[in-house]
């Protein structure tokens, strides 16, 4: 991962001239919102403001998705463990949006099974879980991707006799959905500029001042150093776990660290997910194509965001609870294809208590007249976060009579993200096939900059792929030829890659 600091940032020359002409709109239009923020909250907003026909920019300060938003478990979820905390509300409202993203972009919500074994004397005892998964369904509308069951201990060891048998009491089988979470900020930024948001990564905002009812925001060129100003009617800091470091921001948040690693499956043969019990906490082994994905921990985190790595510690204990319930597997760090760490934007509610405790409930607050600071949340709830803020902003401007032109209600829970031909080999789960026309596509229409774009957030093919560093030098030698790197500028690209992709 890079350091946060312009001066890391290579100076290069944009791949075409349509970065510029982005830039030039961005500059000349005023607009109607300007969100601040490439991850996944920020993507939804720019959509659903673009889509309801307002002028809408977005800057990222690194590549889209670069943040928390590519390095989630990938579940699309009401979150069984937020049932057993009480927070009904919260489950129904994810359980709601799961079954919309699956209607609006199926390519990236694949229904999956999860069993979640249970023991003697554990904190989730099998009756508790009977009655969990029946209210989950029933949350769901009704309508979860597959009815859930329950499985006694004979017939759970039957389905997996890998399971440690000690004091196991039975099962229950629920269902949620699995995304591919970079994938699905990419496709919403398609989206968003399919009706015309305009779009840019590494445009990092520095701050701005409220004149004559405009925010004048600055704006800075990470690739270039230049510097740009904006002019919008309202600002958005969708910036994730960074939202409390910009300029006007009023969020107050914990930050907490989760990590994941990669093995075979042949390591852990799963056909469902299966969730792992570790005391008051819930563990998940991910089946992911050939691989299984294991995750997550959860610690309270207070180094620099673009810093958080997996520690061995980390790494130990996932290891640990993994080798626990799969006494068999012997997983040990030489299983580890790769890893990744994310820091979570949740909302500081003045107390303390343990990381997984916090609510991840999302907050929409303006401080300041037309600025709107928008955090806390999930990947699962993004698209009704961005309802909901964009509503608040179309009251806010119409109470000021400050729209030009007719806005159309809210689609985006309607409206298919993509055509299937934008998508079909391109965007999925699983990881596209590794070819130079892709590579091409990446660059060409989706604002692929450098090669750790295209291997980490486009393609995942650095996470997939063993032989991830061969295809990485592959890819900068097709890059090469695309956009006319010199030699000196390939080997920057590899060592980029290769300290953005260190220990993960
Ligand atoms: C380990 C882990 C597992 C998770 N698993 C799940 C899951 O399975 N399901 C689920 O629903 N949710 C999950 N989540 C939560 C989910 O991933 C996050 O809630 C979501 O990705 C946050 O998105 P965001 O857009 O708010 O933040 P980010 O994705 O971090 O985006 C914020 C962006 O703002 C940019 N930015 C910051 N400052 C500036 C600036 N000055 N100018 C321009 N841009 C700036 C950053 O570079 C960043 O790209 C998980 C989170 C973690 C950490």
């Amino acid at each position: 991962m890079r350091g946060n600091s312009r001066a890391d940032e290579e100076r290069v020359a944009p791949s075409e001239g349509r970065r510029a002409e982005a830039i030039h709109s961005l500059t000349e239009t005023s607009l109607d919102v300007l969100v601040v923020g490439g991850g996944i909250v920020g993507a939804g907003i720019a959509r659903d403001a673009s889509t309801r026909g307002l002028r809408a920019g977005l800057a990222e300060q690194h590549d889209f998705a670069f943040g928390t938003s590519s390095r989630s478990s990938r579940l699309l979820h009401g979150g069984v463990r937020y049932l057993a905390q009480g927070r009904l509300g919260l489950v129904r409202q994810a359980s709601v949006e799961k079954k919309i993203l699956h209607y609006i972009a199926p390519h990236l919500a694949a229904p999956l099974a999860f069993v979640f074994p249970t023991y003697r004397h554990s904190d989730w005892p099998l009756w508790q879980l009977r009655v969990g998964i029946k209210i989950y369904d029933v949350l769901c509308r009704g309508k979860n991707f597959g009815k859930s069951s329950s499985l006694n201990r004979e017939a759970m060891l039957q389905w997996s006799p890998r399971l440690n048998p000690n004091q196991l009491t039975g099962a229950v089988r629920y269902f949620d959905a699995f995304t591919n979470d970079a994938r699905l900020v990419l496709d919403t930024l398609r989206s968003a500029a399919n009706n015309r948001a305009i779009v840019l990564n590494y445009l990092r905002f520095q701050d701005a001042r409220r004149e004559g009812g405009w925010w004048i925001c600055e704006l800075e060129d990470m690739l270039t150093g230049q510097s740009h100003v904006v002019r919008a009617r309202a600002v958005v800091n969708a910036t994730g776990p960074w939202a409390d470091g910009l300029p006007h921001s009023r969020v107050h948040l914990r930050l907490t660290k989760g990590i994941h690693l990669l093995i075979e499956r042949s390591r852990l043969p799963l056909s469902d997910a299966v969730v792992l019990p570790a005391q008051n906490r819930i563990l998940f082994a991910i089946p992911w194509g050939e691989r299984v994905i294991l995750g997550t921990t959860d610690t309270d985190y207070k180094g620099q965001i673009e810093a958080a790595r997996p520690e061995p510690e980390d790494i130990a204990y996932l290891l640990q609870v993994a080798n626990h319930l799969f006494s068999e597997a012997l997983l040990s760090p030489a299983d580890i294809i790769s890893a990744w760490a994310g820091v979570r934007p949740l909302i500081a509610h003045g107390k303390s208590g343990a990381p997984s405790d916090i609510s991840r409930s999302h907050q929409i607050r303006t401080p300041e007249p037309g600025w709107w600071d928008v955090a806390g949340g999930k990947l699962t709830t993004c698209r009704l976060m961005a309802e909901e803020t964009v509503d608040e902003i179309v009251k806010w401007s119409k109470d000021l009579n400050e729209l030009s032109g007719k806005l159309r209600p809210c689609r985006t829970a309607d409206e298919p993200l993509l055509p299937a031909s934008e998508t079909d080999g391109i965007s999925g789960i699983l990881p596209p096939e590794f070819n130079r026309h892709l590579v091409e596509h990446f660059c060409a229409n989706e604002w692929a900059v450098h090669l750790d774009d295209v291997m980490v957030r486009r393609s995942g093919w650095h996470y997939y792929w063993r032989d991830a560093r061969q295809k990485a030098e592959q890819t900068a030698a097709w890059m090469a030829e695309l956009l006319g790197w010199s030699a000196e500028r390939r080997a920057a690209e590899s060592e980029r890659y290769a300290r953005a992709t260190e220990g993960v």
